[in-house]
């Protein structure tokens, strides 16, 4: 891995850190929580999430029914695009449908008995899901890659469903049964024929960590996906903390007929800021990666995830922020879970 960074058409692209086993982030925005920070955070901080009665959750933040109909028939004339829940989205593009960091569990955590719950159910089961071409997988926290749903893929799509992960994931992804697993590095990209044409999968840069056990912090990399179709685009921000990277994307990949980017869990900032972004940074965000239309996640599913703002605070901050650029209303939306919108360049 080549610390310092290269050039590609005269855009500077900068390229993850690799020492002794491990990955690094190479932004000078990036710092690693010290311990006392760590202790603080988890003795100090109060929860403000508010989390009320599924009733009422039932009116804020409604489950609206998957509709079958769309999902089997996707308007070739636009992208279409399902919110399962936190970072899982379904996204159908130039004849590809594109599951990412699909988590369906009650719990993100590596035991279903304990660890951040759920309280908002997925709209639909993954043998409901339609046909898939491709899972994009972020990184390996348990929010983003979940071993049960990893495993009821398989079981319904076979082993032959096409996986891409973050390099030095693949080796637990074959582990676990998934046979066609393509790992990539920052900027390495891969060609798959589509449907409707060639369309280029890229793994792109993000702000972020890795671990899953005690032993194996940031042996696997971390990053967003860019899928480039010959007539659309989706750009998946997965996790994230505010870095130059996203311009850099914008740049090399832009512009975006969409975009899917973090803007909960942000709270407190103290301790957050390296690693996840507020609203104010994903509009950021949605500039600096030249998207035409951005939809909020990681947000609104999971309590306890550090999530100590107000669960519906993301949704309405990022609202605001739009305003305060001067951006179209609704160019970066939210949606309820299971609700779909269908996105086409021109609007
Ligand atoms: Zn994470
Ligand atoms: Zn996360």
């Amino acid at each position: 891995m080549e610390k310092e960074a290269s050039q590609d058409n005269e855009i500077e692209l900068t390229k993850p850190l690799y020492k002794n086993g491990k990955y690094e982030n190479p932004w000078k925005t990036w710092h690693k929580p010290s311990l006392w920070n760590l202790l603080k955070f988890k003795i100090r901080d109060v929860d403000h999430s508010n989390i009320p009665t599924q009733e009422e959750l039932d009116v804020t933040l409604p489950l609206v029914k998957l509709d079958q109909e769309k999902l089997k028939n996707p308007d070739p004339a636009c992208v279409q695009l399902v919110w399962i829940g936190h970072a899982t989205v379904l996204v159908q593009l130039d004849g590809l449908t594109i599951l990412a960091d699909p988590i369906f569990s009650d719990r993100c955590s590596p035991s279903q008995r304990m660890g951040p719950k759920r309280y908002r159910a997925p709209p639909c089961t993954i043998q409901e899901l339609p046909p898939l071409d491709i899972v994009l997988i972020s990184h390996n926290h348990y929010d983003h890659l979940d071993l049960g749903s990893v495993k009821k893929l398989i079981s319904k799509y076979g082993p032959n469903l096409h996986w891409f992960v973050p390099i030095g994931l693949k080796a637990w992804m074959t582990s676990i049964g998934c046979d066609r697993v393509t790992e990539l590095s920052w900027w390495e990209e891969e060609k798959i024929i589509g449907k409707q044409g060639d369309v280029t999968v890229a793994f792109t840069p993000t702000q972020h960590w890795s671990r899953r056990s005690w032993n194996d912090e940031n042996k696997s990399l971390w990053g967003s996906w860019v899928v480039k179709g010959p007539n659309h685009s989706f750009f998946f921000a997965g996790d994230t903390g505010y870095c130059d990277g996203f311009k850099q994307i914008g740049q090399k990949y832009g512009p975006f007929t969409l975009a899917a980017i973090p803007i909960g869990s942000y709270e407190p900032r103290w301790f957050m800021y390296p690693q996840h972004v507020n609203p104010e940074e994903a509009v950021q965000i949605h500039i600096d990666t030249k998207s035409k239309h951005s939809v909020g996640i990681h947000w609104g599913t999971f309590k306890q995830l550090g999530c100590f703002e107000h669960y519906l605070e993301p949704r309405e901050k990022v609202a605001a922020e739009l305003q305060r650029h001067g951006l179209m209303k609704g160019s970066f939306f939210t949606l309820n879970h299971g609700e779909i919108k269908c996105i086409s360049d021109g609007e």
